[in-house]
């Protein structure tokens, strides 16, 4: 069974109403809705915020809910200068930004795994751009209204592979922008879950993938506007992309 595992309440709410036959399960203060989506058993569940919270929603889909796949939506902000709010961005390497064990090991490695970066799924994040792009090109203009597309360029949004940084902090200064692209040259954004997701999902041998809608600049402004970006465009988004993507696959059993 395939997981959709949300960064944010509004697209985890967004999902769930699209569910047929569901039933929810609560355990560790999560909801966890178990049912069919577009034509395919999934179990539903909004992770919190931080590495912590999305590690522990991880660890009970794959030890209590038996998941074989988790994909895992939300929004980040913008590390990489190519790209702008209301971009997508599909993870091919996903890192730690704040795991710091010097001098035992370099900068960025993460114990257990020895390694910085683990890598998604390379079939799904092929498939899951496919599916943003289907999206941004085909169904956005019905399902986001004409001012909000204007207000913020969407019809020149696009989708692309990139890397992803995670850590325990909302990014919001020019200085820490900068920073990062220095340490981390790889990273097309940042976010506070994915390389939690990512490291869990190794570890279990679990295949996952991470869809990111550039929700803000990481800069001085990325407070701003945040819960209306949210709940109009980031979770329309997900919902868009997610159904593009298994509408589309007759891969997923
Ligand atoms: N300030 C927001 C709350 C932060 S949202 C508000 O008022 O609603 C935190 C979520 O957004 C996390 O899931 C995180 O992964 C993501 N995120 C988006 N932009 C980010 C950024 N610039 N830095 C870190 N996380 C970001």
């Amino acid at each position: 069974m395939l997981a959709i595992l949300s960064a944010m309440q509004e697209e985890n709410a967004m999902l769930r109403a699209s569910m047929q036959d569901a039933t929810t399960q609560t355990l560790g203060r999560r909801d966890y809705h178990v049912g069919d989506l577009f034509g395919h058993d999934v179990v539903v569940v909004f992770s919190h915020w931080g590495k912590v919270a999305a590690a522990s929603t991880v660890t009970a889909l794959i030890t209590r809910f038996n998941v074989s796949e988790i994909i895992f939506t939300g929004v980040a902000g913008a590390i990489s200068p190519d790209l702008h709010v209301g971009d997508v961005v599909i993870g091919d390497q996903l890192y730690q930004h704040d795991m710091d064990v010097r001098p035992i090991l370099p900068r960025h490695t993460i114990p257990l795994l020895g390694v910085d970066a683990m890598a998604a799924n390379s079939d799904r994040v092929n498939q899951l751009k496919n599916a943003a792009t289907e999206f941004l090109t085909n169904d956005m203009n019905e399902v986001i209204d004409a001012d909000l597309r204007n207000t913020l360029s969407l019809e020149q949004r696009r989708c692309i592979v990139g890397g992803i940084a995670s850590g325990d902090q909302f990014i919001s200064s020019s200085a820490s922008v900068a920073d990062l692209r220095q340490r981390l040259p790889g990273v097309s954004c940042v976010e506070m879950e994915g390389g939690a997701v990512a490291q869990v999902c190794t570890e279990f041998g679990i295949p996952f993938s991470v869809v990111r809608t550039i929700s803000d600049s990481a800069d001085e402004a990325a407070g701003v506007d945040f819960p209306v970006f949210i709940e109009r465009v980031a979770s329309v988004y997900s919902h868009g992309i997610v159904r593009r993507f298994m509408e589309s696959k007759a891969h997923l059993v």
